[in-house]
């Protein structure tokens, strides 16, 4: 694998911070969703249970009392003195049950026999009413649960529950009544806290709603046989919970529902999920924003950090290049510089490059090449006695002259061997000829009339040594053609200095 740069795995690491970071929230947001929904669920159920309970004890109350009634009336008789009794035992059961609005008992014209009602009241008559001729028309089965209905004697809004009164030989003797007032749930209800969208009903199993919170008088009494609850309660399960549509205001909730233990009713309670979800929604959307916003900076920071990252490895890459063309440039001049610092004339390198071609040249050619070597008399005396910076100039001096005095044509070329001497390659020149134009350099110098304390002529001269040969091809005879200057130049010195030798002429003094 290619080894990625540390940029990669900056970028690499806040970006999965990042991804972790709001990954985690939507995590832990859809846990806490979750979880809030099931709370709901459970909240519905309790509700549901704890509707359930206190209508079994309501009904039971007012039952308990009415199988009492029912007892007595079909015992005693219903003579003036018994329903005297009948009336003192009904004022103490409406005053001890709460549930209870009034109690009734009516014989089988319909007429009212004998009741109690603490509020303020009219007569009226019940042959209409549902209880009344249901009782009529079938034996005894026990209590009765009608529709709801506005009571005629107050007005209220009751439920009303009934047991029929049978007649010593069994026929119809008429029914008691017990009354229960609605505000009695209602206030029940209205002690939950069940949101701003959420609903309680109390209805009865053949589909009527007898209770509702919120209430809304209209609805009281109507069938709710075609809707989706009532259908799973029916034929899914009685107990249970799922999501339906109401058919009271549209909405959507979450309902649990459950029967009464010993009467035909059934209640549901019902939560929005929208609503306890718009709870969540905020919590969520401003944790979210939190979460996004420092995400954002964490990338925005991790942005900068690369980019300066980046821009110092690419400073650093270009200054390692750099260095490196400054390194072969140095070897490329140091290869190139073919010239002497010092006196500005050809150096060692060069004088050994063009000693080699004009060899191979003058072999080729079978011409002659010449060459002078020129040394400073006695100059270390000058530097000891001027000083190295003196001895400079006046090696630069002696350059000059030897310069003007070097031919121009191609392949002359005047150069410092090394310290102070210089050598002059002339080719195409016999010894006789570079003999001449070494002793032409010497006169130069010599008129220059530098001043040399050290020299017992008392100014700056030189000593050349001359030679010249013509080469065979396939012969190296560089080597011998330096020799043979050299010591020609030796001889020069030993001779007295300030003159030019030839190697010829050495050779045979
Ligand atoms: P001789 O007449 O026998 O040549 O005597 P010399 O003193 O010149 O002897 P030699 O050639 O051995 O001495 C060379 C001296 O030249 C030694 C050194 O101090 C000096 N020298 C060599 N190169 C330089 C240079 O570049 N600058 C200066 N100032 N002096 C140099
Ligand atoms: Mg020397
Ligand atoms: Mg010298």
């Amino acid at each position: 694998m290619k080894r990625q740069p540390i940029t990669f795995w900056t970028t690499l690491f806040v970006t999965l911070v990042c991804v972790a970071l709001v990954a985690l929230d939507i995590e832990r947001s859809w846990a806490a969703r979750k979880v809030l929904l099931e709370q709901t669920e459970r909240n519905a159920t309790n509700l549901a249970r704890a509707m359930s309970g206190q209508a079994d004890d309501t009904l039971r109350g007012a039952d308990t009392t009415l199988a009492d009634l029912e007892e007595r009336i079909e015992t005693d008789g219903t003579g003036p003195r018994e329903l005297r009794r009948l009336n003192g035992l009904m004022a103490s059961h409406v005053r001890a049950l709460r549930q209870l609005n009034g109690l009734s008992f009516y014989d089988e014209t319909g007429r009212r026999l004998v009741s109690f009602l603490p509020q303020p009241h009219r007569e009226a008559s019940i042959t209409d009413r549902d209880y009344f001729t249901y009782h009529q028309r079938r034996a005894d089965d026990g209590l009765h649960i009608g529709k709801p209905v506005a009571s005629r004697l107050t007005g209220a809004w009751v439920i009303p529950l009934s047991r029929r009164i049978d007649k010593p030989d069994g026929s119809f003797g008429g029914v008691v009544v017990a009354t229960i007032d609605m505000r009695y749930f209602r206030d029940f209800y209205a002690g939950f806290d069940i949101g701003r969208h959420g609903a309680v009903a109390l209805l009865s199993n053949d589909g009527t709603l007898l209770v509702r919170r919120p209430y809304r008088q209209e609805a009281i009494g109507t069938s709710i046989v075609r809707t989706p609850l009532y259908a799973a309660y029916t034929r899914v399960a009685r107990t249970g919970i799922g999501e339906f549509r109401s058919s009271q205001d549209g909405q959507v909730r979450l309902n649990s529902y459950r029967p009464l233990q010993h009467y035909p009713l059934f209640v549901t309670a019902a939560l929005s999920k929208e609503e306890v979800l718009a709870y969540w929604w905020r919590d969520t959307l401003i944790r979210t924003a939190g979460v996004l916003s420092l995400a954002a900076l964490l990338a925005l920071f991790g942005q900068r950090l690369v980019r300066q990252m980046r821009r110092r490895l690419q400073a650093e890459q270009e200054l390692r290049e750099a260095r490196d063309a400054l390194a072969d440039l140095n070897a490329t001049l140091e290869k190139l510089a073919l010239q002497d610092g010092l006196t500005g004339l050809a150096n060692r390198r060069q004088f050994d490059l063009s000693l080699g071609t004009e060899l191979s040249r003058a072999a080729r050619q079978a011409t002659p090449l010449g060459l002078a070597m020129i040394d400073v008399d006695h100059f270390k005396a000058y530097n000891d006695h001027y000083g190295h910076s003196a001895g400079d100039d006046c090696l630069r001096a002696v350059a000059r002259a030897i310069r003007q005095h070097t031919p121009k044509r191609a392949g002359d070329l005047a150069a410092r061997y090394g310290g102070e001497e210089m050598t002059v390659l002339l080719p195409n020149t016999d010894e006789a000829g570079t003999g001449a134009v070494a002793e032409k350099m010497r006169e130069a110098v010599e008129a220059l009339r530098l001043p040399h304390a050290g020299s017992p002529l008392g100014i700056v001269t030189i000593s050349g040594g001359v030679a010249a040969i013509v080469p065979r091809r396939g012969d190296d005879r560089a080597g011998v053609l330096v020799e043979h200057a050299d010591r020609a130049l030796y001889a020069a010195k030993d001779a007295g200095r300030n003159r030019v030798l030839r190697h010829e002429d050495a050779a045979a003094g």
